[in-house]
């Protein structure tokens, strides 16, 4: 008999009220951010050129444990929230694995990602401050329709900078998001100073997260009444996503299990950041000692392998300097398909948890392996899951073969960010047996070090 349904459904009353700021239960904070041109730390006056006002202060605040949800974002989560956490009993028995696995399901939106929690709230502070335009970038796609959505939802124009390989691969991507009303370009492109300066240095490039960011905050800087968004990597987008982890906790609670591991995958650190955070604060104030593993895309290694120094957090270095597991701003990722993990960089808060031993293990696994992972999910528990997702997947997988190993029935959670109806190019490379592990080597990572910049006091 099952005791656990397979969905662990909450109540509309049962949606976070307010997010939770993983920061004021941290035991040390991460180091500020700095401005490029001085190497002095940043206040939060210095970033309401780039970024609306609530979010620059969000961005700022060590100290509130808790923050309000405004009411008009609640009733946007109510459209596509709660998210079920659903028991992988298919799973388990498919592996024969005596480990109980859950995982948190954010692809029930037509973004098809965890992405939609951050826009709402970033859409709806531009409008509140009275702005009528944002810029952002996007990777694989997911962001840029979120956001998206939420422009349209709350009347705001939006140009994206899409990177020219997702662009080239996924073009019904861009129809969705004009669908919504928002303007596309492929990064880089001719329409901004950043943009031309790395197509005249990389004619080639098939553009980077990095550079489509740069192009972003220009655009923002230099037009009237428009502010620049980002999806992941900064603390107020880590505080926005803490809803995952909230709703998890209490949809747990319900069923008396509470996790041994937690897993997710990591391109900015958003949502690793958001499912694990509730659990985190056990850990940070003693209550509980959950095993955190974050998943990357060997391909991109940003913390098994990266350094942990101050870099931009874009390519054509315009923006403020980040404390962060980093490859380089100018690291170019091989083309990879996990176009959501392709991120030079790492989100400062999790960089700090990962550095101080706060979050556990960070793990690399290649894509092929990724997307054997991604094949058997699918087959059995009827969801056809995000290439980003699926590193998450593999390594939960992973671990309850441990567990049938050792004998042990430990509870696993994992973060399902996202499903993978535009990822088909991939799915079918693996099924023609064409896809590839590209892995960079030491040389190629010295490279991307080669352009950290020299801050000074910054220890190597
Ligand atoms: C963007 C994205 C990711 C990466 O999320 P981060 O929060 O940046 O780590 C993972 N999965 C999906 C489906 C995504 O769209």
């Amino acid at each position: 008999m099952r005791k656990v349904p397979y969905r662990i459904y909450l109540s509309e009353e049962q949606i976070p009220k307010q997010w939770y700021n993983i920061k004021a239960d941290m035991k040390a904070q991460h180091e500020p951010l700095l401005n490029p041109g001085t190497g002095k730390p940043l206040e939060e006056k210095d970033l309401y050129p780039i970024f609306c006002e609530t979010l620059a202060h969000q961005e700022m605040n060590a100290a509130d444990r808790y923050m309000d949800i405004p009411e008009e974002i609640q009733e946007y989560y109510k459209i596509y929230r709660p998210s079920p956490l659903i028991r992988a009993y298919n799973l388990e028995k498919a592996l024969d694995t005596p480990a109980r696995i859950y995982y948190k399901f954010e692809g029930n939106n037509t973004s098809g990602s965890h992405k939609l929690n951050s826009a709402v709230a970033q859409a709806y502070y531009a409008k509140e401050q009275g702005l009528t335009a944002l810029t952002t970038e996007t990777g694989a796609g997911q962001w840029g329709t979120a956001l998206s959505m939420a422009c349209a939802y709350f009347g705001l124009d939006l140009t994206v900078y899409m990177v020219k390989t997702s662009f080239n691969q996924k073009p019904y991507r861009k129809s969705v998001m004009q669908t919504f009303g928002a303007n596309i370009i492929p990064s880089p492109s001719d329409t901004t100073e950043a943009g031309r300066a790395i197509l005249e240095k990389f004619p080639e490039t098939g553009g980077s997260l990095g550079c489509a960011i740069s192009e972003a905050v220009e655009t923002a800087v230099k037009t009237q009444g428009c502010r620049y968004v980002l999806g992941s990597v900064l603390d107020q987008v880590l505080l926005h996503q803490s809803v995952i982890g909230l709703e998890s906790k209490t949809a747990m609670e319900m069923i008396d299990e509470y996790p041994d591991i937690v897993i997710g995958c990591a391109g900015g650190g958003s949502n690793l950041g958001g499912l694990m955070s509730a659990f985190m604060q056990d850990k940070l104030t003693g209550k509980a000692n959950p095993y955190f593993i974050a998943v990357e895309p060997a391909s991109c290694p940003t913390l098994t392998r990266g350094r942990y120094a101050y870099d931009f957090c874009d390519t054509g270095r315009i923006t403020p300097l980040a404390k962060m597991y980093t490859l380089g701003c100018e690291f170019q990722p091989s083309p990879n398909h996990a176009g959501g993990l392709r991120y030079h960089g790492m989100s400062p808060t999790l960089s700090k948890l990962y550095h101080d031993g706060y979050l556990d293990e960070a793990r690399a696994v290649e894509q092929t392996r990724v997307f054997e992972a991604a094949a058997l999910f699918a087959r059995q528990e009827s969801i056809l899951p995000a290439p980003e997702s699926a590193h998450a997947i593999r390594a939960a997988v992973d671990e309850a073969l441990k567990c049938k190993e050792a004998g042990q029935a430990k509870t696993i959670l994992f973060g399902l960010t996202g499903t993978g109806y535009f990822d088909m190019t991939a799915y079918a490379s693996f099924h023609d047996g064409v896809m590839n592990d590209s892995i960079p080597t030491d040389a190629d990572l010295e490279k991307g070090f080669a352009s950290l910049p020299k801050v000074p006091g910054q220890e190597e």
